[in-house]
C-alpha cells in the first residue's frame, strides 16, 4: 500500500549539490513500527517528508494505493497528508497562539468536519494522550514532554493510517522519552508508524522494523516485505478546505496575541479614512445647511416670468465657454478672429390674457403669492427745495408684490419687518424699503429730493409726497404731434394729480436672502400700477401713437421692416400702453411645491411653438446650483488628498502584513504538514488584513464621530452656523468597506508570498 521505488532527491546551494537521497526502495506493510536509523546528515528526515508527502522527490516513485503519484496535483497532496498522515515532530510544531485544543482541531477543520465532531475527536485524542485537563492551555503553558503529547494527539485526531515521527523524543529527557515511545507504540498496534531516530537502543526497544540509511542509500532492513504478501487495502483521501471562518479565527487569535501593533496599524492606516469622514461630512453639512437655507429663503424667491427672458441653453454657455476660452490669450499677430456668438439668447414672451388666466388657475396650496407687476411707466413729481420736478422712477419706485388673497402669502410679514409708520394698503400710499444697516443709496435719496450727507430722521421722511400725473394732464397734443407739458409746477397743483404719500419704513429682516434681493426704494401697490394704466391706455397720446406710423413726440418715422418689438411697441410701453407691460412673479408656497409649479409652467409650452413659448427665470435654481457645486468641487479636491493618504496606508498594511507573513513562516509550515492547501494559507493572511481593515474603518469612523463635536464647536464660533458637520451612516459604512478592500488588495500580495512558502523550508525556519 505504500511503496518508495527508487528515489533520489538532491538539494541545490549555491555552489554544490547535496544527494540527501540516492535511489532508495522501502515497501510499508499496512501495520508496522518502522524505525529509520542513520547518521545525523545521512538522509533520514528528508526520506520522511517525501514519504509524508512534504517535499517532492526528484526521481524515483512514490506508489500510493498501488497508484504511481508521479501526477500528483498539490491539492492531491495536500489532501494526502491531511486525511492520511499525521506528523510528529522533534520539535513539536506547535501553533503558538491558539489553545491545545485549537492546535489539535486545527486538521479537523481543515478536511470539514462539523463544529461538534470536531470538539468531541479532539478532546478524545486529547484523552487518549491523558492531556484532557490541560486542553485549554497554549503550548508554551506546557513541558516538553507534554508538547509532544498534544503533537501525538494532532497526528491521531484526524485518524490517519501513517503517523511520521522525527526525533520524537530528541528534545526529551530519558524518562520522558520512554512514556512518549510507549503511546506511539500503542498507536503503532493499528497504524503505519515511521519513526526517525538516531537511538538505536529505543529503535531496539520499541519498533518491529528497523531500516539504516547511510549517505542517502539503505544499507540494511530487518524485516522487509515479500513482494507476494502485498496488501489491497487503500488509504481515503479526501479533500481539504478551511472555511473562512477558520481562517478568521486563526487570524483573530493571531492578532490578540499583538494588540497594541494591531491598534497602531489599524490607527495609522486609520488616518486617511478619517480625513476623507471628515471631509464628507463638512460637505455634507453643508448641503444641508443650504438646503435648510433654500427651504427657508430662497424658496420664497419667486419665479419671474417677464417680457424678455434670457434663454439659454447649457449647451450654447458651453460654446460661448470654449469660444472666449480658445482665443483670450493676448496676440501681437496682426489678425482678426471671427468669434461665435449665441444667438437667440433673448427671447420674448407673449404674455397675453390667456396666460395670465392660465396663472390664475394655478393650484392655490402650491402658491403663497402671484405678483401682476405692471411695471408701466409713472409720471411722478416732488416738489425739492420748493422747486416741483419730475424725478426718474425706474430707480426708485417699485411694485410691491401683492397678496393673491387675504388669508394667503404673508410674503411680506414673512421677510420685512414694518420699522415705522403704517404698511401701505391702498393707492395713494407708499411704502419706503430700506436695507438691514437702515441705509438707502444716495442716488436713490437724491431721487427722493435729499442730497444731505447726513441721517435722515424717520419722522422728515415719513409723509413725504409725490404726485402722479396722468398722460392726459402731462401731454398736450399740437397739431399732428404732442409735447411734454413743463409747467410742473401747475400741474403739481392740479386736482386730477394724484398725491402719495410715504407711509410707513419697511425693512428687510436679518439675513432674509428674499429681502437682500428686493433692492430698496419707494414702493407702491399694484392697484396705483393699475389705476395708472386704466387711465393711460386710453389716453389721448397712447391711442395717438397706436394709429400713427411715426414717433408722436419726436415725429420720427419708423421702419416697417423691423420685426419683433418694434421701436413703436417700446415707444408704446414708454407711454403706458398695458399690454407689453407686465412682470408675473409666482411665490412657491416652499421649496417642495416649487417642482409642481415648474411643471404647470412647462405644461402651458407643451404644445406651443417656440414663438409662442413663454419663458420663465428661476433664480432661486441658479443660485443653489450655483453654491452647491461649488461646494462639490471643493469636496472632490479635498478628497483626493485624503486619497493619497489612503494609499499610503494601504501600502503599509502590506508591508505589516508582509511582516506578518515572515514572522508567521512556521506556523505556515505546520499548517501545511497537517494538510492546508496554498488557498488556505492565502486565506488566513486575507482574514488578518480583513480584520485589521475593518478595525481601522471602525475606528476612523470612531474617531470622525469623536472629532464632529469640536469641530461643529469651532464652526459654531467662526460662522454661527450650529451642527454643521454631520456624517451620514452610509457613507460611514461605504467607508469601512472601502478600508476592508484597500487593506484587502494591500495584503494580497504578502498573502500569495505566504502561500508560496515550501513547507519543508517553512518547518525549518524558526
Ligand atoms: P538527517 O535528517 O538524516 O539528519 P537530512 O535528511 O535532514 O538528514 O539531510 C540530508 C542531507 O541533505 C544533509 O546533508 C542536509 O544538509 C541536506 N539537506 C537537507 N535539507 C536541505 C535543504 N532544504 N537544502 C539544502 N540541503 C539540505
Ligand atoms: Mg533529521
Amino acid at each position: 500500500m505504500l511503496q518508495v521505488k527508487n528515489i533520489s532527491k538532491s538539494f541545490k546551494t549555491a555552489d554544490f549539490v547535496q544527494k540527501a537521497l540516492d535511489g532508495v526502495s522501502i515497501d510499508f506493510r499496512k501495520n508496522e513500527f518502522v524505525a529509520i536509523l542513520g547518521p545525523s546528515g545521512s538522509g533520514k528526515s528528508t526520506l520522511l517528508n517525501i514519504i509524508g508527502g512534504l517535499d517532492k522527490y526528484d526521481t524515483g516513485d512514490l506508489i500510493i494505493n498501488g497508484a504511481s503519484t508521479k501526477k500528483y496535483k498539490d491539492r492531491d497532496w495536500d489532501a494526502y497528508r491531511n486525511n492520511s498522515i499525521g506528523f510528529i515532530f522533534q520539535n513539536y510544531n506547535l501553533i503558538n497562539h491558539i489553545t491545545i485544543l485549537d492546535n489539535v482541531e486545527m486538521g479537523l477543520r481543515l478536511s470539514g468536519v462539523s463544529k461538534k465532531t470536531r470538539k468531541e475527536k479532539a478532546k478524545k485524542a486529547l484523552e487518549q494522550v491523558g492531556l484532557k485537563d490541560h486542553m485549554h492551555k497554549k503550548p508554551n503553558q506546557l513541558s516538553g514532554g507534554q508538547m509532544q503529547r498534544v503533537a501525538i494527539a494532532r497526528a491521531l485526531v484526524n485518524n490517519p493510517d501513517i503517523i511520521m515521527a522525527d526525533e520524537p523524543t530528541g528534545a526529551l529527557d530519558s524518562k520522558t522519552s520512554i512514556q512518549i515511545m510507549e503511546l506511539i507504540k500503542e498507536i503503532a498496534k493499528e497504524k503505519l508508524v515511521i519513526m526517525v531516530t538516531h537511538n538505536a537502543e529505543l529503535a531496539e526497544e520499541y519498533s518491529t522494523r528497523i531500516i539504516e540509511i547511510r549517505d542517502g542509500k539503505v544499507i540494511k532492513d530487518s524485516n522487509p516485505l515479500n513482494k507476494e504478501d502485498g496488501e489491497q487495502e487503500k488509504y481515503k483521501l479526501i479533500k481539504t478546505s478551511m472555511g473562512f471562518f477558520s481562517a478568521l479565527k486563526l487570524s483573530f487569535n493571531n492578532i490578540k496575541t499583538k494588540k497594541g501593533r494591531t491598534i497602531l496599524t489599524a490607527f495609522a492606516s486609520s488616518i486617511g479614512m478619517i480625513g476623507i469622514a471628515l471631509i464628507l461630512s463638512l460637505s455634507n453639512g453643508f448641503n444641508i445647511q443650504i438646503e435648510e437655507f433654500e427651504r427657508d429663503t430662497l424658496s420664497q424667491m419667486p419665479i419671474m416670468i417677464s417680457k424678455q427672458t434670457m434663454n439659454v441653453t447649457e449647451e450654447d454657455l458651453q460654446k460661448s465657454m470654449n469660444e472666449t476660452n480658445k482665443e483670450n490669450k493676448f496676440t501681437t499677430k496682426q489678425e482678426i478672429y471671427p468669434l461665435e456668438e449665441i444667438t437667440n439668447m433673448v427671447h420674448t414672451n407673449k404674455i397675453t390674457k390667456e396666460y395670465e388666466e392660465y396663472i390664475k388657475n394655478i393650484d392655490k396650496d402650491l402658491i403663497s403669492g402671484i405678483g401682476f407687476q405692471r411695471t408701466t411707466k409713472l409720471n411722478v413729481l416732488t416738489k425739492i427745495d420748493e422747486k416741483v420736478k419730475m424725478i426718474d422712477v425706474s430707480k426708485a419706485f417699485f411694485p410691491l408684490p401683492e397678496k393673491i388673497n387675504e388669508e394667503q402669502m404673508p410674503l411680506i410679514e414673512n421677510n420685512f419687518d414694518l420699522i415705522y409708520g403704517k404698511m401701505p394698503e391702498n393707492k395713494e400710499e407708499l411704502g419706503l424699503l430700506i436695507d438691514t444697516q437702515n441705509r438707502l443709496s444716495k442716488s436713490i435719496l437724491e431721487i427722493l429730493g435729499y442730497k444731505k450727507e447726513e441721517a435722515i430722521s424717520f419722522d422728515e421722511i415719513l409723509n413725504k409726497e409725490f404726485k402722479i400725473v396722468l398722460n392726459d394732464e402731462l401731454y398736450e397734443k399740437i397739431g399732428k404731434y404732442f409735447i411734454v407739458n413743463t409747467d410742473y409746477e401747475k400741474l403739481y397743483n392740479n386736482e386730477k394729480t394724484i398725491t402719495l404719500k410715504i407711509t410707513g419704513i419697511i425693512r428687510g429682516k436679518e439675513n432674509n436672502t428674499f429681502a437682500e434681493y428686493s433692492g430698496t426704494g419707494c414702493c407702491y401697490k399694484e392697484k396705483l400700477a393699475q389705476y395708472v394704466i386704466e387711465n393711460n391706455k386710453n389716453s389721448k397720446i397712447v391711442k395717438a401713437q397706436i394709429d400713427a406710423n411715426y414717433n408722436v413726440l419726436t415725429g420720427e418715422k419708423f421702419d416697417t421692416t423691423d420685426e419683433g418689438i418694434t421701436t413703436k411697441d417700446t415707444i408704446l410701453s414708454y407711454l403706458g400702453d398695458d399690454k407689453t407691460s407686465i412682470i408675473i412673479q409666482v411665490y412657491p408656497k416652499d421649496f417642495n411645491t416649487k417642482d409642481k409649479i415648474i411643471e404647470y409652467l412647462d405644461k402651458y409650452n407643451e404644445e406651443k411653438s417656440e414663438d409662442d413659448r413663454v419663458v420663465y427665470t428661476d433664480y432661486a435654481e441658479a443660485i443653489t446650483s450655483l453654491s452647491g457645486g461649488i461646494i462639490d468641487a471643493i469636496t472632490v479636491v479635498l478628497i483626493a488628498f485624503s486619497a493619497i493618504s489612503l494609499v499610503v496606508s494601504s501600502i503599509m498594511i502590506g508591508i505589516i502584513t508582509y511582516i506578518s507573513v515572515l514572522e508567521r513562516t512556521k506556523e505556515i509550515g505546520i499548517l501545511r504538514a497537517i494538510g492546508a492547501r496554498k488557498k488556505d494559507i492565502t486565506r488566513v493572511f486575507n482574514a488578518e488584513t480583513f480584520i485589521i481593515g475593518m478595525c481601522s474603518g471602525v475606528l476612523a469612523i470612531g474617531i470622525t464621530y469623536a472629532l464632529i463635536f469640536p469641530i461643529n464647536i469651532i464652526i459654531k464660533e467662526l460662522t454661527d452656523l450650529a451642527n454643521v458637520a454631520k456624517l451620514n451612516p452610509i457613507h460611514a459604512i461605504i467607508l469601512i468597506v472601502i478600508s476592508i478592500i484597500l487593506t484587502l488588495i494591500g495584503g494580497f500580495i504578502p498573502a500569495k508570498i505566504a502561500a508560496k512558502k515550501d513547507p519543508v523550508v517553512a518547518l525549518r525556519t524558526e
